[in-house]
């Protein structure tokens, strides 16, 4: 995937999102507010997609899920949620999967396999809490990585220090807490140093950040994140 930026729909996460606002835009689905196990849902999101030109770079995991659950059905379930929504995937053609890193390589190897059956990427995301914090146990894995430069915010340099694994960020700023997702420069995030790490290679760059009541000004200020990024370190977009 070359390099490019987009935004999750964290953004308005807490309506039904009104995805004409994201027209001509890369954006990372939430599956949170959308019943994605219908096909006439897919389908209909297949025509909403098409008419205001979005492209979807990636589909978050869907929420409510524990597939590193010690409790056998929980996760099962878990893992049968993933795996529909890696279904949902490759109906939009959706080539990747964010999934946050599980504790159990057992429920990881079969949603892998589900994978690569339907022809959609998983890519592993750091957490802020358990396993999925530790950034060798995360890079052990052997698998493409999403920084989310949030949760990371504690050793930021320990990931950037395997930057060629990293496929993908979720970009957002913190004060210090590992939940905060504010706009880069909101937080104390050091971006000036980050950013020309990350430049060296190409990534998808997703800009996940809280629900907002005014979303549209919200994408005026990442725009202009974005374009002082491109100005000050070079980075290029598609
Ligand atoms: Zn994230």
């Amino acid at each position: 995937m070359p390099n490019l930026w987009g935004i999750s729909t964290t953004l308005v996460k807490d309506r039904k999102p009104d995805f004409s606002i994201f027209s001509g835009m890369n954006i990372e689905l939430r599956l949170d507010n959308i019943s994605w196990d219908r096909m006439e849902t897919v389908k209909e999101l297949k025509k909403i997609l098409k008419r205001h030109s979005i492209n979807v770079p990636a589909v978050h995991e869907p929420p409510g899920i524990n597939i590193s659950s010690d409790d056998e059905w929980e996760r099962v379930k878990s893992i049968r949620e993933v795996e529909k929504a890696i279904l949902f995937a490759h109906h939009l053609k959706i080539k990747r999967l964010i999934l946050h890193a599980p504790e159990r390589k057992d429920s990881l190897e079969e949603i892998l396999e589900f994978g690569k059956e339907w022809g959609v990427e998983v890519v592993l995301e750091n957490t802020s809490k358990g396993k999925g914090k530790d950034a060798s146990y995360i890079f052990s894995l052997g698998l493409p990585v999403c920084l989310d430069t949030c949760h990371a915010n504690k050793n930021l340099s320990e990931w950037l220090g395997h930057e060629e694994k990293i496929v993908h960020v979720h970009v957002s700023d913190t004060k210090g807490g590992e939940e905060e997702h504010l706009l880069p420069g909101e937080g104390n995030i050091p971006w000036k140093d980050v950013i020309p790490i990350l430049a060296k290679r190409e990534r998808v760059y997703i800009f996940e950040l809280m629900p907002h009541p005014e979303p549209c000004k919200r994408m005026d200020e990442i725009k202009k994140v974005v374009e002082k990024w491109e100005r000050e370190y070079g980075l290029s977009f598609f």
